[in-house]
């Protein structure tokens, strides 16, 4: 049976939950996701403050001022920010006050330095003010109580700042998986290594790991496994003690040496799927001590593509992630694509906005194994199974990267 990719990606979410949750310093929290509720136990901003360099006035008293007709006031003490005032404010009195700093009692407004003229006894001023201009209330960011962010928030730099203007330095945050790496094939030969008749680099593992750190996780490099059961069997079972999941790639097809299959039927429930997309048609999933294993096809944009779609938003699942899959667009196709097949293509493509709208174009020859043309692209668009898609007409795409 061949499975939808939602079908597989639905069994595969269905199977993995959130890791426990892990106590860390909020400079060490970027990307978690929030395990807790954050309220706020004091007031942001937490005193009365000037929202400019100015003076701190009575806005009655400057009623009708003008260029021509200027307000007159004495200036009665200096407030850089970080020092309490130490008069209250009368009728025209006027402080010389510091972006912050704390507003004296009686002043009920600012005027900023720009329409003034001052000398150390007197201030001049050019303009009428409105009360409580350029004025920041206690708690007009956050007040006592509020909540502030929700479990299921990811922390980016804007949260790590919030967390400690409320004072939090720690906060409960799903621990992040550690993914073990492996590729399998006797055909891999490590960088640096001279090619020997009939060998290849090894792609996949280099990929795979940069995949999981650009999803935010970190990657565990075990290495290439020969086609081998014990070696590869003990590998695995280095990887279920170390780390969270576990992906592999290559021999999950029905080549006489894929031996991928064996092995992991061995370590725990893993089924077998094809899965009605291309590339990456031959699949594994499954658990083993609890753990998911992911067995991605061995050529390299395969690998790489099902990682995409399968693996991330799994990972992102275990993470605490709440939004799983890349957000899909649409753009308008540049050349007519042809889909012949049973399966939906996920078709490398380039993708320009031009006057607000997506424009893609295939990036070339889509063998599985042809690594450049996803070395050109910036996405992956969607050719549904045996349909042609003309020039012109609209599909969907997904993007790579983490900025979209
Ligand atoms: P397999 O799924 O093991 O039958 O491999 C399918 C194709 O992918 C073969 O051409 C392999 O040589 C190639 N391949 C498998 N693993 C890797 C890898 N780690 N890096 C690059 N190519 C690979
Ligand atoms: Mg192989």
């Amino acid at each position: 049976m061949m499975l939808t990719v939602e079908q597989a990606r639905n069994k595969i979410l269905k199977a993995v939950s959130a890791l426990p949750v892990d106590r860390r310093h909020i400079s060490n929290s970027q990307g978690c996701i929030l395990a807790e509720d954050v309220y706020a136990n004091e007031n942001i901003p937490p005193f009365r403050n000037s929202a400019m360099d100015g003076f701190a006035v009575i806005a009655d008293d400057l009623q009708g001022a003008s260029k021509d007709q200027p307000a007159t006031l004495s200036i009665v003490e200096v407030i850089p920010a970080g020092h309490a005032p130490q008069q209250t404010l009368k009728s025209g009195q006027a402080a010389k006050i510091m972006t912050g700093a704390m507003l004296p009692e009686g002043a009920d407004s600012v005027v900023m330095v720009e329409v003034t003229q001052s000398d150390q006894q007197r201030v001049q001023i050019y303009e009428s003010v409105t009360k409580e201009k350029n004025v920041r209330f206690p708690g007009e960011s956050v007040k006592t109580g509020d909540l502030v962010m929700s479990k299921g928030k990811q922390i980016r730099p804007q949260e790590i700042a919030m967390l400690a203007s409320l004072n939090t330095g720690q906060v409960d945050v799903f621990r992040s998986p550690v993914v073990a790496v492996i590729s399998t094939g006797d055909e891999l030969t490590e960088l640096g290594q001279d090619l020997d008749p009939g060998k290849i680099r090894d792609s996949n593992r280099y990929g795979i790991c940069a995949q999981v750190e650009e999803a935010g996780y970190q990657a565990l490099d075990l290495g290439i496994c020969r086609d081998n059961e014990a070696e590869l069997e003990q590998t695995l079972r280095r990887g279920l003690t170390k780390a969270d999941a576990l992906v592999t790639s290559g021999g999950v097809s029905v080549g006489e040496y894929d031996i991928v299959k064996s092995v992991l039927s061995r370590l725990g429930e893993i089924n077998f799927w094809r899965v009605a997309m291309k590339p990456g048609k031959p699949q594994a999933f499954g658990l083993a001590e609890g753990k998911p294993i992911f067995g991605l096809p061995g050529n390299p944009v395969s690998s790489l593509t099902v990682f995409d779609l399968f693996v991330r938003p799994a990972l992102r699942k275990m993470a605490g992630h709440t939004i799983l899959n890349r957000p899909i667009f649409c753009a308008v196709l540049q050349q007519n694509v042809v889909n012949n097949s049973d399966r939906v293509n996920y078709t490398r493509a380039i993708i320009e906005k031009r006057d607000g709208q997506y424009y893609a174009q295939v990036t070339g020859a889509q063998g599985s194994g042809i690594l450049h043309s996803l070395v050109l692209a910036n996405g992956l668009i969607t050719i549904p199974p045996e349909t042609t898609v003309k020039s012109g007409e609209l599909v969907e795409l997904q993007f790579f990267g983490n900025a979209l």
